[in-house]
């Protein structure tokens, strides 16, 4: 039987991208081959990058002075490439630090530069979002990270700058419309809202390109990938294919509209249940709360391995939170069905009542 899956990534895809994505390894469109047999440069996957470059730009209604790239690496490996294409070393770059994803960005763009940590909230532990700060008006960017994926904090508004603006959208691209054009670039690894893992996906403003005086090796130049028409060498084919249905589903039941829709009414069930049960407590100051992941705790800490035994028994899987913080965490992106949350709500209100 298929598990309720609270995974944080790789985690929960539309039950039809799955089945797609299965018959296109078999027979890919009819054509007699399989999608990992066929060559990038053939007019069949042409196509494939092609569509997903436009339903990117089509879903954040960008227009063409930005562009979409699928890279390979992960977002950890954005942590490097976008320094390292845009802050010399001579220059700063501003950061908001909400968790242990900005820190490691953090990390990396000192390599680089010189780096201004405008907002941290590590004073107590990540569970809110601190929106008031300024920064320096040389710096070259402002980077941010929407959706806490670790900590269950989200950026409910876009940070207000005049900088460039750079956000790691990870684990809450597509979940919701956003001003996405108040960007100069957004990356994401796919494996949580977006697709398979093995794929990051990169939009970028053409306009911050081709500014700094280091000499940048050529595959990890944006330039570079955007002249090749996002083949400069061998892209993971089956993980954009993977990323293109995705795409598609999420267009097809409704955009970015219906997706926070969906969103907004799973948390809403799962916060107002935290908030209810005196057996859990949620960490995140209420207005930050993340719409994609929750974290919570138990009173005690022997309820929590009871508790995550019984999630276990029932099918839930993933409810363990991540091993840096501990707790609980429940991750609840574009292709969980309410009736999954509402299964759990269902264990946490009985569970509740027998140890509280
Ligand atoms: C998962 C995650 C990452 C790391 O992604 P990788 O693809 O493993 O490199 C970075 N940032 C956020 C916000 C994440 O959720």
């Amino acid at each position: 039987m298929k598990k309720h899956n609270f995974n944080s990534g790789p985690s929960i895809l539309p039950q039809e991208v799955l089945q797609q994505a299965s018959e296109a390894v078999l027979d890919f469109n009819g054509i007699g081959l399989s999608i990992l047999e066929i060559g990038h440069r053939t007019s069949w996957f042409v196509e494939v990058i092609n569509e997903a470059r436009a339903l990117v730009k089509e879903l954040m209604q960008l227009g063409e002075d930005y562009d979409v790239l699928f890279l390979q690496g992960g977002a950890t490996t954005q942590f490097m490439q976008v320094p390292l294409n845009l802050l010399d070393k001579d220059a700063a770059a501003a950061y908001c630090v909400n968790g242990i994803w900005g820190d490691k960005a953090v990390k990396e763009a000192k390599i680089f530069g010189n780096v201004n940590v405008v907002s941290s909230t590590k004073d107590k532990n990540h569970s809110y979002i601190q929106k008031d700060f300024s920064v320096p008006s040389d710096n070259v960017y402002l980077h941010y990270t929407s959706n806490n994926t670790v900590e269950g904090t989200q950026w409910h508004t876009t940070p207000n700058t005049n900088l460039p603006l750079i956000a790691d959208m990870s684990s809450d691209i597509f979940s919701r419309p956003v001003d996405f054009s108040k960007h100069s670039l957004i990356y994401a690894g796919a494996q949580k809202n977006a697709g398979a893992a093995g794929v990051t996906i990169v939009v970028v403003k053409k306009d911050i390109l081709g500014k700094t005086n280091r000499n940048i090796s050529p595959i990890m130049d944006y330039r570079k990938h955007i002249e090749a028409d996002a083949l400069l060498n061998t892209p993971p084919v089956f993980a954009v294919y993977v990323s293109i249905l995705t795409l598609r589903w999420i267009k097809k039941e409704g955009g970015l509209v219906e997706m926070e829709k969906r969103a907004k009414e799973r948390a809403d069930l799962l916060y107002s249940t935290l908030d209810s049960l005196p057996v859990f407590a949620p960490i995140v100051a209420k207005k930050d709360r993340s719409l994609m992941n929750a974290t919570f705790t138990t009173h005690n800490k022997e309820l929590e391995n009871l508790f995550l035994e019984e999630c276990k028994q029932q099918g839930m899987i993933g409810v363990k939170g991540h091993r840096s913080v501990g707790g609980l965490r429940v991750s609840m992106y574009n292709a969980m069905p309410i009736s999954s949350v509402q299964a759990l709500v269902d264990l946490m209100i009985d569970f509740n009542r027998r140890n509280g």
